[in-house]
């Protein structure tokens, strides 16, 4: 990789399609801005299928590189808080959807925008964790601060996918009895239970329209999934309960009833990544850095190069994806 010419998976619209193909630009074709960074890796979220597959207007512009997520060393910076040499991660600000992003060897983004990689963390590490890792610490630390009880039962929905798999994992970690839902309990038992779930809940007991309030089982869950079974998540919740709400993997629709509010007190907690302000943001990091191991992450990770992106976004739109993937944008 050189200054001069470096690897991007670029999208462009061609006759009203989008097209995507690696290329080999230079620092001129990015976008203005105070940090140019040496990516290292990426890594792949449902974000990116969806962007990749010109789905949900995502893409805000083109031509532009996708990857709404990257770890790599300053090459060069306007910016007083980062010198050359040091490692950095970016998640969210529209990296990826309305600005050129991590899927090429080289990224220029506004320097307010990155964290400076936390102690224990190496650039793949960082991405192993990425978007989806970041999701489910915001997850985690929006149910602790609603008072969620120690030890407490816990359902985590989209469990095998990337945000559900390493909220298994923390959530496990911190003592709470994870139940994970899933509809690959068949071939995804041993991953799950690898992580720490302390059972299995198929994806069909939660997938056809039940009853607003139903028998108590969860004072908290996170679900990356919405639409029926996010209705069902909350009509399960138990009494004074919270669902961290995240995803629409499932659907973006919400059939519930205010029943779960005002008879339990159940909560409701949004969860948005991508403008997470910078302290919550810099918390998070720092604790992903402190609560997940090395062979945490290596157990959750598979490794891909920018020629494979275009099939692993009908991949992970199809649900076939096992936790995180990581891109070697050198590959
Ligand atoms: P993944 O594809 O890795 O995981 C999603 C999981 O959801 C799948 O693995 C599958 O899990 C389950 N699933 C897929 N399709 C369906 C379906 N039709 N019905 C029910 N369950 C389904 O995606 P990510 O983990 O990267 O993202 C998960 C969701 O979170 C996405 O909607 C994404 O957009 C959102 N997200 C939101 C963020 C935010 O800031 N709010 C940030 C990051 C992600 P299983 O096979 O175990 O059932």
């Amino acid at each position: 990789m050189s200054e001069s010419g470096f690897r991007a998976l670029v999208a462009r619209e061609e006759g009203g399609r989008q097209t995507l193909a690696l290329e080999t630009l230079t620092d001129a074709d990015l976008p203005a801005a105070d940090v140019t960074v040496a990516v290292e890796y990426s890594s792949f979220n449902y974000k990116d299928g969806l962007a990749l597959a010109g789905r949900n207007r995502i893409l805000r512009h083109y031509p532009i590189i996708p990857g709404i997520d990257f770890a790599g060393t300053v090459a060069s910076s306007e910016n007083p808080r980062f010198r050359p040499g040091e490692r950095v991660v970016l998640t969210g600000f529209g990296v990826g959807e309305n600005w050129s992003g991590g899927f090429a060897e080289r990224a220029r983004v506004k320097g307010e925008w990155l964290v400076t990689l936390p102690e224990g963390l190496d650039c793949r590490q960082a991405m192993a964790i990425g978007t989806a890792g970041f999701t489910a610490m915001l997850a985690v630390m929006a149910l602790e601060r609603h008072g969620l009880a120690k030890g407490g039962d816990v359902l985590v929905t989209g469990a095998a996918g990337g945000v559900g798999s390493i909220a298994v994992r923390l959530l496990s970690r911190r003592g709470y009895r994870v139940t994970a839902l899933t509809g690959r309990a068949a071939t995804e038992r041993a991953f799950l239970e690898g992580l720490g779930a302390t059972a299995l809940l198929d994806r069909a007991a939660y997938q056809a329209p039940g009853k607003p309030l139903q028998a108590e089982r969860w004072q908290g869950a996170v679900d990356t999934v919405g639409g029926t079974i996010l209705a069902n998540v909350l009509a399960t919740t138990a009494y004074g309960g919270a669902v961290a709400a995240c995803g629409l993997a499932g659907g973006a629709d919400l059939p519930t009833s205010v029943f779960p509010f005002i008879l339990r007190g159940a909560a409701l907690l949004g969860i948005d990544s991508v403008q997470c302000p910078m302290t919550p943001r810099e918390d998070a990091w720092r604790r992903l850095a402190r609560e997940l191991t090395a062979v945490d992450l290596a157990a959750v990770t598979e490794e891909i190069g920018l020629g494979d992106l275009p099939a692993r976004a009908e991949a992970i739109l199809a649900g076939r994806v096992r936790g995180r993937t990581v891109v070697n944008v050198r590959q």
